[in-house]
């Protein structure tokens, strides 16, 4: 790898132009002076042993596993992991760690592996917890973090942290850890909080500052494009099979009984699709990227009618951000938003709930008995489980290696199921969704075998033509992400 060259925006190009590293910016490319440190873990005898412990500096990593004919080797990022020489002394680091947005099983595990990776591996031992999100950079005391104090936080749910949503006075915080005399500093948060933190990154930089920023992406949605999968999101499917399994069993308790299942995802399904096609109990998913209708011929009433007179019960999953287009204006609350200028939905569980009841009502040929289940704010709060445990640790390993060797401005995340180091701005400009052109849709629609909603509503079901731009408007490495 070696022959690395790098452009004006600091990506780098190979010699050949075979392929192109969108890189992460690194303390030394603006602050004149070199990371001269030898790392520390090196004269660790548990890390002495192990072959290539360390990453060469070169080492990156393909974003596709399939690549295109005219781009042969693709966008790489940089692989993730301990470097020979680091730029801070550890006596000199003092650490923060701040967690903002909603609730992910997970960010715990995130906090005590931050902790403890810094101190045990690199001999880090002043570390602040940041209280309650961005704004308790200035409003607030901080936390003495040690092992000890972290050593058993991650069988608990939620963030002990605490979190808000906006609060975001980039100034202020950049004050904050000026005065502080912080010089890394650990952002775990969704979307929001990672253009946050990309805002924060630009200011220290403006100022000059040596001081890294790293962030470690967090959302239950799995919404985040480039990475295979968020932590925490393993978790979300498992947790929904409890709710999953006691929709079926009141709807199979009952004639004509449904269950109806609302499950986290504000713009992308991930979790509906998993949850259902773990379970095999569903019978109807549905999803944001999957418009549908209620009534006539391929609509989901019909198709309730014709589930229930072959089996007698059906469970619905049905995704929070599903459906908001058919939400009468009336139940929008269209101009609401959050503290973080988030839009607000409506309730499309109870909506579809009552539609359901309406129309059955209406029909007055078969009575339905119809369960309502949200078990959103359960599945957010409790704390991640085993894979999600491990993924958490990787990912805060790779963080503290990231800051410790300079390296700024980047979130850690797995690609391809390598650890990488990935710029802000390829995180935050698009989000990931379900394509439901691709495989695993394809899937999910055979394994439950409900109607597509597409044949009737002005998309083609003709197979031979191309899919709509619409549908193909999501991130294009499907088949990388689900594993397929
Ligand atoms: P999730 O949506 O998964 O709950 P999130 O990180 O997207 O997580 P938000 O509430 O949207 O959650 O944002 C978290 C924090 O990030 C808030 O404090 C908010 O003020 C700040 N933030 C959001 N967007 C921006 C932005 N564009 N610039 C600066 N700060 C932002
Ligand atoms: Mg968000």
């Amino acid at each position: 790898m070696g022959g690395l060259s790098s452009d004006s925006q600091g990506k780098l190009v190979t010699g050949d132009g075979g392929y192109v590293l969108e890189d992460v910016p690194h303390l030394n490319d603006y602050i004149d002076d070199l990371p001269i440190y030898p790392n520390p873990l090196r004269s660790n005898p548990a890390y002495s042993v192990v072959k290539q412990y360390f990453v060469h500096t070169d080492d990156t990593v393909p974003q596709k596993i399939v690549v295109h004919k005219d781009s042969p080797r693709g966008i790489h990022f940089r692989r993730a992991g301990p470097r020979q020489k680091v730029y801070f002394e550890p006596d000199d680091v003092l650490a923060c760690i701040v967690t903002c947005g909603g609730l992910c099983p997970g960010l715990n595990t995130v906090i005590r592996e931050i902790v403890c990776g810094l101190n045990y591996m690199y001999g880090v031992t002043r570390i602040l917890g940041i209280d309650g999100g961005y704004r308790g950079f200035y409003s607030k005391n901080t936390i003495t973090l040690t092992p000890k104090v972290v050593n058993d936080i991650h069988k608990r749910g939620g963030t002990i942290l605490g979190t808000s949503r906006g609060g975001h006075d980039t100034s202020k915080i950049v004050d904050s850890i000026q005065d502080r005399g912080i010089n890394q500093v650990y952002i775990i948060g969704g979307d929001g909080t990672l253009r946050g933190a990309s805002v924060i990154y630009q200011e220290i930089r403006r100022r000059g500052l040596k001081v890294a920023v790293a962030g470690i992406p967090k959302t239950i949605d799995n919404d985040i494009p480039v990475i295979d999968k968020s932590f925490g999101f393993d978790t979300a499917v498992e947790e929904a099979q409890r709710a999953i399994n006691a929709a079926h069993v009141e709807a199979e308790s009952v004639e004509n009984g449904i269950g109806v299942v609302k499950l986290m995802g504000r713009y992308s399904g991930f979790i509906a699709m998993f949850a259902t096609l773990a379970s095999r109990d569903v019978d109807c998913c549905l999803i944001p990227e999957s418009p549908f209708y209620l009534e006539g011929k391929g609509g989901l009433f019909e198709y309730i009618e014709k589930v229930l007179k072959e089996n007698g019960h059906m469970v619905i999953v049905i995704a929070e951000g599903a459906g908001q287009e058919l939400l009468s204006e009336s139940l929008q609350s269209m101009n609401q938003q959050d503290a973080s200028g988030n839009k607000l939905l409506s309730d499309v569980g109870l909506w579809i709930s009552q539609k359901i009841k309406d129309h059955f009502a209406k029909q007055n040929k078969m009575p339905i008995n119809l369960k309502y289940i949200d078990p959103t704010y359960m599945i957010r709060a409790i704390p991640s489980n085993a894979s999600d445990n491990v993924y958490c640790t990787l990912l805060a390993q790779s963080a503290v290696h990231g800051a410790m060797a300079g390296y700024t401005g980047f979130t850690v995340g797995l690609v391809n199921g390598r650890h990488t180091y990935i710029p802000f701005n390829r995180i935050t400009e698009k989000q990931n969704k379900v394509v439901i052109t691709d495989r695993m849709w394809a899937r999910l629609l055979s394994s439950t075998n409900q109607p597509s909603f597409l044949g009737t509503k002005g998309v083609s079901d003709d197979k031979d033509e191309e899919p709509s731009a619409q549908l193909l408007d999501g991130e294009n490495v499907q088949d990388e992400k689900t594993g397929t």
